[in-house]
């Protein structure tokens, strides 16, 4: 199987790395993409051997560390070039695993392509799933995300028509139990640090202000073909349960395991085989309990905004997510409170007359027309 890893210098990307690590004999890595990190994109490619990179920021086009690549690496700059990938004959499998709505064109491109689409990167699924999935054969697209990949293999047992409920489950982030008073005061370092995963910065907000939980909501109604409805969020604290679905005749089918991104991600490559892992294994009679909660809408707008753009659908799931994109850098950059990234996401929102999802073009401008909305929205706070 040969793959390309888009975003190896990222938390699921060096996962990913590592999955091939385990499994050289089944996996082989061709081709790799970095944005700025180029001394990791060198040493990947040197430990891999592949034969193709890709560095997106082209601010890092001179960095010496590039004439370090192996003997016979190409090298290319730019996001079209991310886009290009795909189209490589030897290559199988593409992780797209970079941040934000930048994976589109990729993501698109594998598709068209007849390749694998191993997505971990869902802010494309939730702007332009409209556009994505007719594209989808059977089997082609695998969710990466864990509740996704989790709701792929409960599905593996029954028909769609079958499905009562997908219980999309959620840690409940650092912030769980806060009022939104209290969430008004909370700093960038607090967000930043997840209980049960270690992951990027900009995931790790959005799962402190439950967005990353709308976001996969509409991720999920795109992956499975099912209502908003459908799809109930139910905080599991101890992220043991990585999601269920429920069937007509009241079965659940739960899929459990450690939090450990390197499983799904592996899953992904494997399918529909399984293949062994270094992942630490749970002594179930030692877990002691699994706890079941509601999620708290008040104190966190982001699952209610993320739940009127996934039933308004169109161009408005790309106005929310390109929005949050906006927000959550500004408070990253501590110039916005974590309050107001719920507040920008709304605004911009409200502002937006949608519009049915035409093409990749439409959705740029829209992407590009959030994009400074959101800005102007925030110098109005500052
Ligand atoms: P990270 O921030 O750790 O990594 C992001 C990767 O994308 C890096 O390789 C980075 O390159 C690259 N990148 C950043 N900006 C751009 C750009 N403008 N164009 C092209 N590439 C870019 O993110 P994560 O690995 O945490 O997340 C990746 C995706 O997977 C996200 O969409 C996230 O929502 C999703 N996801 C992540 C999970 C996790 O556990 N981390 C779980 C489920 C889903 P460089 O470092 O060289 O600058
Ligand atoms: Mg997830």
């Amino acid at each position: 199987m040969r793959v390309a890893i888009l975003g190896c210098t990222g938390s699921i990307g060096s996962q990913a790395l590592d999955v091939c690590r385990q499994h050289t004999d089944k996996v082989q890595v061709v081709a790799l993409t970095a944005h700025s990190n180029t001394h990791q994109l060198v040493a990947n490619a040197r430990e891999f051997g592949a034969t193709r990179v890709v560095v997106t920021d082209e601010a890092h086009c001179n960095d010496p560390v590039l004439s370090e690549l192996p003997d016979g690496c190409a090298l290319f700059f730019g996001s079209d070039a991310l886009a290009d990938l795909p189209h490589l004959e030897d290559i199988d499998i593409v992780l797209v695993a970079v941040v934000g709505a930048v994976g589109l064109e990729a993501s698109y491109a594998t598709l068209k392509a007849g390749k694998r689409l191993a997505l971990a990167n869902k802010e494309p699924l939730v702007a332009a799933g409209d556009l994505l999935m007719p594209l989808a054969a059977p089997g082609q697209l695998i969710p990466v995300d864990s509740e996704h990949s989790a709701i792929y293999q409960c599905s593996m047992v029954g028909e769609p028509r079958e499905v009562h409920l997908i219980w999309l489950t959620c840690s409940g982030g650092p912030f769980f139990g806060c009022s939104h008073d209290e969430l008004a005061r909370v700093g960038k370092q607090d967000a930043l640090a997840h209980p049960n995963w270690n992951m990027g910065a900009k995931i790790s907000i959005d799962s402190a202000t439950l967005m990353n939980k709308g976001l996969e909501r509409i991720e999920a109604m795109h992956l499975f073909d099912a209502d908003l409805d459908q799809i109930q969020i139910v905080i599991q604290r101890e992220s043991k349960i990585h999601s269920m679905v429920e069937y007509a005749d009241g079965s659940v089918m739960a899929h459990m395991g450690t939090s450990d991104m390197r499983i799904p991600i592996q899953f992904a490559f494997s399918y529909p085989e399984r293949w062994s892992t270094p992942a630490p294994r749970i002594d179930y009679r030692e877990l002691g309990k699994l706890t079941f909660d509601a999620p708290d809408v008040e104190a966190f707008p982001s699952l209610r905004l993320a739940d009127f753009a996934g039933r308004v659908g169109g161009t408005m799931p790309c106005v929310l997510n390109a929005a949050n994109e906006v927000a959550v850098e500004a408070f990253l950059q501590e110039a916005c409170s974590f309050n107001d990234i719920p507040r920008v996401v709304e605004t911009c929102m409200e502002a937006h007359d949608r519009m049915e999802v035409s093409s990749l073009e439409q959705l740029h401008e829209v992407d590009a027309w959030a994009r400074s909305r959101a800005a102007q929205v925030l110098a109005s706070l500052a």
